[in-house]
């Protein structure tokens, strides 16, 4: 303390000669290791902390026979942290040479993810390259309270796709959404079976019997928004509002079935909801119908979601919500993305408030009698919609009690300021990541009221709020 005292009115007192610097002693950097995990209170050990993803570069081959899926991943990350290992999420996958930044790297197995070490420590804020070379038979991820996710393969094709997880099973990946990045896929599949992805497509090339695919988005992507469908697919590629409009439906198909006809109207809808929410956020639309007996829903899959046949062969007004679903997915969970988890009801309840929209739009009920019907039957005590635990992830809390809240909210601020607000978000958040505490400031910036309590109440609460 008394030195402290002295060297405060030392400083303090003017007219002082000048003291000579002495040169400063260097200090040892000291590199450690990056954390296992993202920091996700919902799923620990998802994603990784220590870097942060700037691209993916996928080259890889597949062989339908065998199963086998070879090839490479180059990342480009920047380090967070004075960096000596961080890991990488890949599930079931041999990994047979890393290098960062052109040096052999030292792995080894940590769980389902694969530990790098760097030859040379990374110095923070230091951008690197990563390359993996890897291989094997791609597997399905279990995730115990959400269900299967990753890799599947069947009769009809092959596709990766799942979400909270999916990237993990078929390249190596910070897997969390909170790293997003811009992705670059080639994919080398037989002559004569589509290999379809997010994105824009690159020229394709065919060479001794077989074809390579590219496609690339360079719009920064939540890793479980990555997919690619392998198999025959008739592909329609058009444009639509100056960007590629590309779709894809099984080769077996008739232009004629519901869900042919569902996907045809994708521009239509896209267009629909973009007066709504604002512009379009990404460089390409489309969409791919998957036939797989298993798949029983879609994802919104960036640029171009995924469709189970059977998610589209209902009535007309069924698929296209179906549709709008997932494209208001767009802009809600894809361009603007989670933080954590336990808030997808900022992907989840929007896109369903979305697809009720639309039905009110197609002639089916209106948003005021859909919402009576749901408040009257919802579980108020046992089912909140922020943070239902991550076992209530895909339960009708973030969907429909979050599309409830949205709705009571456009009651309680008046049309006019709840869509102003829905284009200010989608504006203000592009490309970003949010949390439920910046969607509640943003709504009381705009109405210029209190909402705290509100969405304590319609979000949380355990019993069922005045409507
Ligand atoms: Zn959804």
């Amino acid at each position: 303390m008394a030195g402290a005292l002295v060297l405060m009115l030392a400083g303090c007192s003017a007219g002082d000669a000048p003291v000579p610097v002495m040169p400063a002693s260097p200090q040892p950097v000291v590199f450690s290791p990056g954390s296992p995990g993202i920091g996700d209170p919902y799923f620990p050990s998802a994603g990784n902390g220590g870097y942060d993803v700037g691209r993916y570069d996928l080259k890889l081959r597949y062989e339908p026979r065998s199963g086998r899926l070879d090839g490479t991943a180059t990342i480009t990350a920047t380090a967070t942290q004075n960096l000596s290992s961080f890991h990488l999420d890949l599930t079931g996958l041999t990994v047979r040479e890393v290098t960062v930044n052109g040096l052999a790297a030292v792995t080894g197995a940590a769980g389902a993810e694969v530990a790098v070490t760097a030859p040379v420590g990374i110095k923070r804020g230091k951008k690197f390259t990563v390359v993996v070379n890897y291989g094997g038979t791609p597997q399905e991820i279990k995730t115990p309270v959400v269900g299967p996710g990753g890799w599947h393969r069947s009769a009809r094709g092959t596709y990766a796709l799942g979400e909270p997880f999916s990237a993990g099973a078929w390249f190596p990946a910070n897997d969390h959404p909170a790293d997003k990045a811009a992705f670059a896929l080639e994919m080398t599949v037989p002559e004569g079976l589509t290999a379809i992805s997010n994105g824009i497509p690159g020229r394709s090339t065919s060479r001794d019997g077989r074809t390579t695919w590219r496609w690339s988005q360079a719009a920064p992507m939540a890793t479980y928004l990555a997919f690619v469908a392998i198999g025959k697919y008739r592909v329609t590629t058009g444009s639509h509002q100056g960007k590629p409009m590309i779709t894809a439906v099984p080769a077996t198909m008739s232009p004629n079935a519901p869900a042919a006809r569902a996907l045809a109207r994708t521009g239509e809808i896209a267009d629909w909801l973009e007066k709504r929410f604002g512009p379009y956020p990404f460089n390409a639309y489309g969409g791919v119908v998957i036939d797989d007996p298993g798949l029983d829903s879609g994802l919104e899959t960036q640029t171009r979601p995924v469709y189970s046949r059977h998610a589209l062969d209902g009535t007309s007004r069924q698929n296209t919500a179906v549709i709008a679903h997932e494209l208001a997915h767009q802009w809600f969970g894809n361009s603007v993305s989670l933080t954590r988890w336990q808030d997808f009801w900022l992907s989840e309840g929007f896109a369903t408030y979305a697809e009720w929209l639309w039905l009110e739009h197609e002639g089916g009920p209106t948003v005021e009698q859909t919402v009576h019907e749901q408040y009257t039957n919802y579980p108020w005590q046992v089912l909140p919609a922020e943070d239902p635990g991550p076992d209530g992830l895909l339960s009708s809390g973030p969907y429909e009690r979050g599309a409830m809240a949205l709705h009571a909210l456009r009651t309680r601020i008046g049309d006019t300021s709840f869509f102003k607000l829905l284009r200010s978000w989608t504006r203000t958040h592009a490309n970003g990541n949010v949390t439920t505490a910046d969607f509640i400031a943003a709504a009381e910036r705009i109405s210029g009221q209190k909402l705290g309590e509100f969405f304590e109440v319609w979000l949380s609460g355990s019993y069922r709020p005045t409507y």
